[in-house]
């Protein structure tokens, strides 16, 4: 008859005794297994949204920015916007005008699209600074897609109410299978930094492997190969 599945595998079926073809039994062992869940198990579930879930510090959220002494750690160097995947971060860099300040560059506006955002956490890892990191922000909702695209100012995150997930970073993700760890919190920012005393201080203090790198006496610029104009162009050599 058409629509009538055959059993084309009949030798392969257990036969099924009384009490089986029955199912009440079966089905009482379901319920009796529930029943014992029920009052054993703890609870898993909150009643959201009267209740809030706190994840832990593992946990990805909303990427924020990190704001230290009033201004953002970021120093505009755009690997996060790289490596995003949906490419939900837009910046624009420009220079700091302090001159005391370690910075040369920051942004002069930072931009996630949240409905872009896939929480993968690769703006945090990729990020030199530790300037943006995952928050445990997870409720997030819009009236409208222009609502959804976050500047600065819903960015911008007190260090201080981040230490969780920095102390977690610190403590899990920023571990490599080199003779010399990355410490983090120390190696920081001397990509940028300007303050040529404080690098001679460091390398001479902690990190003597910072004369063969930031502080070394040698020119990096070949001979012949200079950028003050003394050098003939190649226009110049028609
Ligand atoms: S968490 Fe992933 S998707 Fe979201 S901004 Fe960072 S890199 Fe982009
Ligand atoms: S990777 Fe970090 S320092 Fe670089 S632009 Fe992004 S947030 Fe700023």
């Amino acid at each position: 008859m058409p629509g009538v599945p055959k059993n084309t595998r009949p030798d392969n079926e257990r036969k099924l005794n009384f009490w089986e073809r029955l199912y009440l039994p079966e089905i009482f062992k379901g319920l009796g297994y529930s029943f014992r869940k029920l009052v054993k198990e703890p609870q898993y579930t909150v009643e959201y949204p009267d209740e809030l879930w706190d994840p832990p510090d593992s946990y990805r959220g909303r990427p924020v920015l990190v704001e230290e002494n009033g201004s953002p750690r970021c120093v505009s160097c755009n690997l996060c916007a790289r490596a995003c995947p949906p490419m939900a971060i837009s910046m624009q860099s420009r220079e700091v005008s302090d001159p005391t300040s370690p910075k040369e560059r920051e942004p002069a506006w930072f931009e996630i699209n949240m409905l872009r955002c896939i929480y993968c956490g690769f703006c945090e890892e990729v990020c030199p600074e530790e300037a943006i990191v995952m928050s445990k922000e997870y409720d997030l909702t819009f009236q409208g897609r222009d609502e959804a695209i976050f500047g600065m100012d819903r960015l911008l995150v007190p260090v201080e109410q981040l230490t969780d997930r920095l102390d977690y970073l610190e403590a899990c993700c920023n571990k490599q299978e080199a003779a010399e760890p990355w410490r983090h919190r120390e190696d920081n920012n001397l990509h940028s930094l300007k303050d040529r005393d404080y690098v001679e201080s460091l390398a001479e203090h902690k990190m003597p492997a910072l004369k063969n790198t930031h502080l070394r006496e040698e020119s990096p610029i070949a001979a012949g190969n200079t950028w003050d104009g003394s050098a003939e162009s190649p226009a110049d050599n028609g």
